[in-house]
């Protein structure tokens, strides 16, 4: 039987999650992959239970992670259901509808058929009565933005979420969709883009909308997917995400790997390993509520955990972050 440790909350950094009174961890984990069918239980139990113990709180989830969709819920939800289960109250579990899940019209999308029956499957799968976040995981140009968000606001007024977030949502349509949203009197509280040294398209406008709106950012994918670690300097390694998974091996691009050479050298004059550089920049000066890595190992965890040591740049180091990176 799984005892979480009593010092877990003695080294983690809570932060405000916007102007709202949710408090989300520093690092948070997210189950896209590494947590389905494809991983045995007891990996997925000790990733999970690594992680609560080092005081990360908050983990995130979708109707559709897996592999197949539907398997990362229900493993969580076996672990909710047992060992987990008295630290409910302790625990931050999100999910998400808005890619395709199911066939037919009422599995895509952003209808109110559509969000409402799939949280009700992932209410089911994780063993839970309510999620604490529920995110809709993509804008839809096919439904009125205004049937998205009044689903959203019947969902946590139905107490089957007690927050609702947005992800993958461009400026104009976060500003409508906070706007929609307060009107119906259920703000929206987080929003989930991706986010890294390499991707910096938040820059662009979203970070302001969110800054006026007073809604915390959970930032996803912190390394690029594995590339802003010091996994790929040499050659792509057996069982690493590039080598299982084409569509990502597409992105470890000669281009790419030489910047993190560069960036690495960084890393190595402030003492951090890669991967933690690349979080601690994400995390500078409070410029996102949370990071929300992914992990394939306990030592991944540990090491990313880590690096809420040294969050603090000099001028000197951001401005050689950007040269390499090219903003
Ligand atoms: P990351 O950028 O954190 O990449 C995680 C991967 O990087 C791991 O699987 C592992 O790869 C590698 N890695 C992690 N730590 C280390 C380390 N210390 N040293 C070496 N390699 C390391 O994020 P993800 O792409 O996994 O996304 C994180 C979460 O964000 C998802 O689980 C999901 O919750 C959310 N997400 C949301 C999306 C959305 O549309 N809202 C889309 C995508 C993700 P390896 O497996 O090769 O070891």
């Amino acid at each position: 039987m799984y005892t979480a440790t009593p010092s877990r909350y003695d080294d983690m950094i809570y932060n405000q999650c916007g102007k709202s009174g949710l408090k989300l961890p520093a690092i948070s984990l997210g189950l896209w992959q590494n947590f389905g069918a494809d991983t045995s239980q007891a990996k997925v139990k000790e990733k999970i239970f690594r992680a609560f113990d080092l005081g990360i709180t908050h983990f995130d989830l979708a109707n559709n992670y897996g592999p197949p969709p539907g398997s990362a819920e229900a493993a969580m939800g076996t672990i909710l259901n047992s060992e987990l289960n008295r630290y409910r109250d302790e625990l931050i579990i999100s999910t998400k509808a808005g890619y395709d899940m199911w066939p037919g019209p009422y599995g895509d999308g952003g209808s109110r058929k559509y969000l409402i029956s799939s949280l009700d499957q992932s209410l089911k799968r994780l063993n839970l009565d309510y999620v604490d976040i529920f995110y809709h995981h993509r804008y839809d140009p096919n439904t009125p933005l205004e049937e998205t968000m009044a689903a959203l606001d019947a969902i946590v007024r139905q107490g089957k979420a007690l927050y609702i977030g947005l992800s993958n949502y461009g400026p104009k349509e976060t500003k409508q969709a906070a706007t929609i949203l307060k009107q119906l009197g259920t703000p929206c509280v987080v929003n989930q883009p991706s986010y890294s040294m390499l991707n910096r398209w938040i820059e662009g406008g979203l970070q302001d909308v969110l800054a006026e709106e007073g809604i915390g950012t959970v930032a996803f994918a912190p390394l690029a997917m594995g590339l802003l670690t010091s996994k790929y300097l040499h050659a792509i390694p057996e069982g690493s995400r590039a080598a299982k998974n084409d569509w990502f091996k597409a992105n470890v691009t000669e281009e790419q790997v030489g910047k993190v050479k560069e960036l690495h050298k960084i890393a190595e004059n402030r003492r951090q390993t890669m991967a933690q550089f690349a979080l601690a920049w994400v995390l500078r000066e409070g410029s996102v509520t949370s990071a929300l890595i992914g992990a394939s190992s306990i030592e991944q965890i540990e090491e990313n955990v880590a690096a809420l040591n040294n969050l603090s740049f000099s001028r000197e180091e951001l401005h050689a972050i950007d040269s390499i990176v090219g903003s």
